[in-house]
C-alpha cells in the first residue's frame, strides 16, 4: 500500500523546531538525520519508519534503518512526535495537538481529526474507568470507515 504524503499547510518552522529539539537532547545533527526530520515534519500520512526509510534511501544510499528509527524514535522521546500503533506498524504522527484518528479500510488513508474543546476527555472520565480505579493519562481514538473518496467510488 502506498500512501500519497500529505504535507501541512501552516507549519513551515516545524522542522527547524524539531532539529533545535534534537539538539538540546544531545543529538548530533548529521545531513541524515536533518532529512529524516525534514521528511517527517510536515508529513500527515503517518509513515512508518520503514516508509520514510524507503523514500530517503535514494538520496542516502548508505544510511541504515536504524538511523531512521532511532532518530525518529528521539523525537518521539522529547515529545515532538506522536506514535500510533494501527495495524501492526508503529507510525509516527508530527501532529502533537490532541486529536483523533479516522483510517479508511480502503485506502488506508489516515486523517487526522482534532478534538473538540467539549470532547477532551479530562474531568470527565467515563463510568467504568472510574470503576476500573484506571488512572488515564492519555486517550486514543479511532473510527474506521470509508474516506470521502472510497465512499464516491462506491457509491458509483
Ligand atoms: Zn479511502
Ligand atoms: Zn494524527
Amino acid at each position: 500500500m502506498i500512501l500519497t504524503k500529505v504535507r501541512f499547510p501552516m507549519t513551515r518552522g516545524r522542522a527547524t523546531q524539531m532539529l533545535d529539539e534534537l539538539k538540546k537532547a544531545g543529538l548530533k545533527l548529521t545531513p541524515q538525520r536533518i532529512a529524516i526530520v525534514r521528511e517527517l515534519a510536515d508529513d500527515l500520512s503517518h509513515p512508518t519508519a520503514q516508509s520514510l526509510f524507503d523514500r530517503l534511501r535514494p538520496a542516502f544510499p548508505t544510511m541504515s534503518f536504524a538511523t531512521v528509527y532511532n532518530t525518529l524514535d528521539a523525537l518521539a522521546r522529547c515529545g515532538l512526535t506522536g506514535t500510533l500503533h494501527l495495524g501492526g506498524a508503529v507510525r509516527f504522527d508530527p501532529n502533537t495537538e490532541a486529536h483523533d484518528h479516522a483510517v479508511c479500510d480502503s485506502c488506508g488513508v489516515i486523517v487526522d481529526l482534532p478534538r473538540e474543546r467539549e470532547a477532551v476527555m479530562f474531568g470527565k472520565i467515563p463510568p467504568a474507568i472510574a470503576r476500573a480505579a484506571f488512572q488515564v493519562t492519555s486517550e486514543e481514538r479511532t473510527y474506521r470507515g470509508l474516506c470521502g473518496r472510497c465512499a464516491r467510488q462506491d457509491s458509483n
